[in-house]
């Protein structure tokens, strides 16, 4: 495991954000005893818990798909009429503007457990959590991590105006919806103050616990961590390992079972055709990771252990390694393939001459039975190395410690 490099200059030397600080203590106190009072005095009437559902899941999913794997990873293309939902709802969040919050998660991954990682956990976990926010940025920002976003018109719009956006509508909205019910301030309590502090403090754990709190199966080289309770509340953000690893896979929960809302709304996107380019790793490369990060675990146990019991657990190490790159050489194959597949497939369709069909449909068969073919050798690769994969991870458990030895 890398050390993380020591912090940091004092906060001090950074201006206090008078305004964060005073919306970011106000919101709770208004959020959760403001809705309280009001509970108490008029009771509960069912679309208030139901309008704060909704709007957390539909800011949550603006905040997670759009700011995060969208706007801060590329992670795949949204449309950009999606992209505007997502800005306009990424303001509610009162989280300032999608440009500059990228901007800051890319210097976290970036620089991630270190002085320039603006939300380093080794400063503590009130600091990842929201006391980093209490500090000014520098006026002279200028954003040179986030160029293909100042070229993002959309991006730019909202950069002006997301703090007012997000205030004016952001309350505004729940307010007319509770006044259509006859209960404006319900509206206004639950669907706003409640929700943005419920929002603001599921997305700071991402920041905070994420980086403290869960396992580490696929690197140990930061600090972020796997956790499926905080999945559960940040729309599958609790997959923090893996997506530090792999931060521009569209999925953060690779598992079908994974709670992860963000990767079903993207899928889903691309359903409708809404969404392309998702990336995705491919599993050999998980695989490897999670092998590379169980070999670090077990290196001491390895060592202690007798000769024979290290010679065979290098042996299986290396069957796995061999086969999962071998794996790696066949999901290549299979993407040029498919590249190939494509390129022909548009070039041959921008010709249109009649007496061509037949030989078109000819060669674009051959391409897919090609392509069909280096998708069948991956998938028994992949198979054989999946198998290798669970023996030697098997091997390497089953080392004990050296103190246990008779
Ligand atoms: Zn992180
Ligand atoms: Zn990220």
């Amino acid at each position: 495991m890398t050390k993380p490099a020591p912090a940091v200059a004092s906060p001090a030397v950074r201006e206090k954000d008078w305004v964060n600080i005073f919306f970011l203590s106000m919101t709770p106190i208004v959020g959760i005893f403001g809705t309280l009072a009001y509970v108490l005095a008029r009771g509960v009437v069912w679309w208030e818990p139901a309008l704060l559902l909704v709007s957390f899941a539909v800011v949550g999913i603006a905040i997670t798909a759009g700011y995060h794997r969208c706007f801060s990873h590329k992670a795949y293309t949204a449309h950009p009429a999606v992209q505007a939902v997502y800005l306009f709802f990424g303001s509610w969040a009162l989280q300032n503007s999608a440009l500059h919050w990228s901007s800051d998660h890319r210097d976290h991954h970036r620089f991630v457990d270190r002085e320039q990682d603006p939300y380093n956990i080794q400063r503590g976990f009130l600091w990842a959590h929201i006391l980093w926010i209490f500090y000014k940025q520098p006026k002279d920002r200028t954003f040179d991590n986030a160029k293909d976003l100042l070229a993002n018109r959309l991006v730019m719009l909202q950069h002006k105006v997301a703090g007012p956006l997000g205030v004016i509508t952001g309350l505004g909205i729940p307010t007319l919806i509770g006044a259509a019910f006859g209960r404006p301030l319900g509206g206004l309590l639950w669907g706003g103050f409640l929700r943005i502090v419920i929002i603001h403090h599921t997305t700071f754990f991402v920041n905070s616990l994420a980086h403290i709190w869960g396992t580490r199966p696929f690197t140990e080289e930061n600090s972020a961590r796997d956790n499926w309770a905080l999945a559960l509340v940040t729309h599958g953000e609790g997959y923090h390992n893996f997506h530090h690893k792999f931060p521009s896979d569209f999925r953060n929960g690779i598992r079908w079972y994974q709670w992860d809302p963000g990767k079903w709304f993207i899928g889903a996107l691309r359903g409708v055709g809404l969404a392309r380019d998702l990336r995705v790793t491919p599993e050999a490369l998980i695989l490897r990771s999670r092998l590379q990060t169980a070999i670090g675990k077990s290196e001491a146990r390895l060592e202690g252990a007798p000769a024979t019991v290290r010679e065979r657990a290098t042996a299986q190490l290396e069957a796995a390694r061999a086969s999962l790159d071998g794996a790696m050489v066949r999901w290549n194959e299979m993407q040029s393939r498919r590249r190939e597949l494509t390129v022909r497939r548009r070039e041959l369709s921008a010709q249109r001459r009649a007496d061509a069909r037949h030989r078109r449909r000819e060669e674009l068969e051959t391409l897919r039975g090609r392509m069909r073919e280096a998708r069948q050798a991956w998938r028994d690769q992949m198979a054989e190395a999946q198998f290798a994969f669970r023996v030697a991870l098997r091997e390497l458990k089953s080392v004990k410690a050296p103190g246990l030895l008779s």
